[in-house]
Parts: C-alpha cells; sequence; structure tokens
C-alpha cells in the first residue's frame, strides 16, 4: 500500500485506481527516437517501463488533502460506468478500488469539501460524477469543484463541436455545470496560504498545479505537468495529447529550476507508487530522487 505523507498539520493521501503497463512509449512520446530511448532504457526498467511488454507503466491515481479546515480531492481519476470505446482499459470500469482509497484515507464521499480539477482529461475527471438512477449527478455531495475558466471554456466548446469526441465533458464535467457546483477560478488561485494554484499550461490550455503546505513542508501535485520521468530529464519531451507541447516543455523547465533545490515533494499523479520525489538537476534536464 502506499503512505500518506504529513506536512506538519496536512496529510496527502494517494487514492489510486489503476497502475500498469498501458501504452506504448513510441506512441505516447511522438518525437521520441529509438535511440534516446535504448539510452534510457536502463534506468526506466522494470518501474516506469515494463521490460515484459515494453509499455509505459502509469498510475491512474487521485491526491486527498487532509488540512485542519478542509478534506480535498485534486483529480478524480477515470470513474465507474464510463463508456469509454477508444480506451478498452478504462471502458465502464466498475472497480471499488478508488472509494476503497478514500476509505483508507479515513474519508467518504461526504467528507470532501472541494475537488481541484487540474484539467480536464478523461483520466483527471471521472469520479466526479457517478450514476444514479440513469442520470450523472456529483459524486461528492458538498464539494464545490474548483475548474480554471479558460479550462472549462475550451472543453465545453469542443463538447458543443463534437460531444462523441469528448464523452467524459459530457458525463463527467457539465452535469457538475448544470448543479452549479462549480467554483470557477484563475489558474493561480490560491484557497488559502496552504493551498496555492499554480499556473502549468500546455499540456492543455489552462492547466494548473496545486502547491499544498508552507515552505519546507510543502508538496506540489503536479497533475499532468510530466508524465513520466524521461520528461524531466529531457523536458522539451512532448507526450501525443499536449495542447501545446513546446509550452509544455517550458512550463516543466520553469517549474523545475523553481524547485529543483528545495525540499518540495513533487506528486507525480502518473508515475508508478509511490509517485513522489524531490526533483534535482541532471545534466541538463533533471531527475527525481526520494
Ligand atoms: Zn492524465
Amino acid at each position: 500500500m502506499t503512505t500518506a505523507i504529513t506536512l506538519k498539520d496536512i496529510t496527502v493521501y494517494p487514492v489510486v485506481e489503476q497502475q500498469g503497463p498501458f501504452f506504448d512509449v513510441m506512441e505516447f512520446f511522438p518525437t521520441l527516437t529509438k535511440e534516446l530511448l535504448e539510452e534510457n532504457r536502463s534506468w526506466l526498467e522494470p518501474t516506469f517501463i515494463d521490460p515484459v511488454s515494453g509499455l509505459l507503466v502509469l498510475c491512474v491515481q487521485s491526491f486527498v488533502i487532509r488540512t485542519p479546515r478542509h478534506n480535498i480531492l485534486i483529480d478524480s481519476c477515470v470513474g465507474n460506468h464510463k463508456p469509454r470505446p477508444a480506451r478498452p482499459f478504462w471502458n465502464m470500469m466498475n472497480s471499488d478500488r478508488f472509494e476503497k482509497g478514500l476509505a483508507a484515507a479515513g474519508l467518504t464521499i461526504n467528507d470532501i469539501d472541494y475537488v481541484m480539477c487540474t484539467h480536464l482529461h478523461v483520466d483527471h475527471v471521472g469520479w466526479n460524477t457517478r450514476l444514479e438512477n440513469g442520470r450523472w449527478v456529483p459524486t461528492f455531495p458538498k464539494a464545490k469543484y474548483v475548474m480554471a475558466d479558460r479550462e472549462l471554456a475550451y472543453w465545453t466548446q469542443k463538447e458543443k463541436e463534437d460531444p462523441s469526441g469528448v464523452p467524459w465533458i459530457t458525463d463527467s464535467v457539465l452535469p457538475i455545470v448544470e448543479a452549479k457546483r462549480t467554483q470557477i477560478v484563475k489558474s493561480d488561485f490560491a484557497l488559502n496560504e496552504s493551498i496555492q494554484f499554480i499556473p502549468t499550461p500546455g499540456h492543455t490550455i489552462d492547466h494548473y498545479s496545486v502547491l499544498v503546505g508552507q515552505p519546507g513542508h510543502d508538496a506540489l501535485i503536479t497533475g499532468d505537468m510530466i508524465h513520466s520521468p524521461i520528461q524531466g530529464r529531457y523536458p522539451e519531451l512532448g507526450m501525443r495529447a499536449d495542447y501545446d507541447s513546446r509550452q509544455a516543455g517550458q512550463t516543466r523547465r520553469k517549474v523545475f529550476d523553481r524547485f529543483c533545490d528545495a525540499s518540495t515533494l513533487m506528486c507525480v499523479v502518473h508515475f508508478p507508487a509511490p509517485s513522489t520525489g524531490r526533483v534535482r538537476r541532471w545534466g541538463d534536464g533533471y531527475k527525481f530522487v526520494a
């Protein structure tokens, strides 16, 4: 089991929904060359690349932040009962892992005060809603769902143009808007001095990461600012679903440069468990250390 992270009076719990070898490495990183992959294979295997299948090992998870005042869920995985025909391993899931992970943090869906969506991709918004009598309703009855304004506008427009291309917006984002449960903010929003957003655009148009805690006792919940540590070594390496890979690379450099001499713990959604590390320089790039 993954363990909780304590930052003075704040506790961060990973809530894992899935982990496994899911994606072809070369497809996932379209500009990666075979030569560069081979050069790095020895340290990527077996944790980050599965030696048997050769596939990229990714985790799908949320982070729950318990503070003295609030319980906050950052991102909400894939969710149950959602038709995702394009992704067999996410299609019509029926799993109790998310709920069990929440319980391991001592919480139920009734205890969540805020759901913060770093961005509105399919594997980050799924548990926003659950099926009740054939309708998608907010999973967390008391929560406000915090979304960046330009991110929400972008995906709302996409859904209007072609709903079949973005089914997760239809079933996991728009029902939250219709239920008037969104809190729409700028991507540099701060809930208070211990919960602050950092704009990390590029992977999506208005992606944010969340800085949790106080200097010396803090963690950055990165969202999808980075997917695999090979993008630490080569910050310019884009992934196929990026909105703007060039900007995503600039964002990684800027953020890693800011934190590479700090004790700030990175909590990276898609890194395999324990999914955490501190950033340190590595040649012209960066690595993650315990
Ligand atoms: Zn993702």
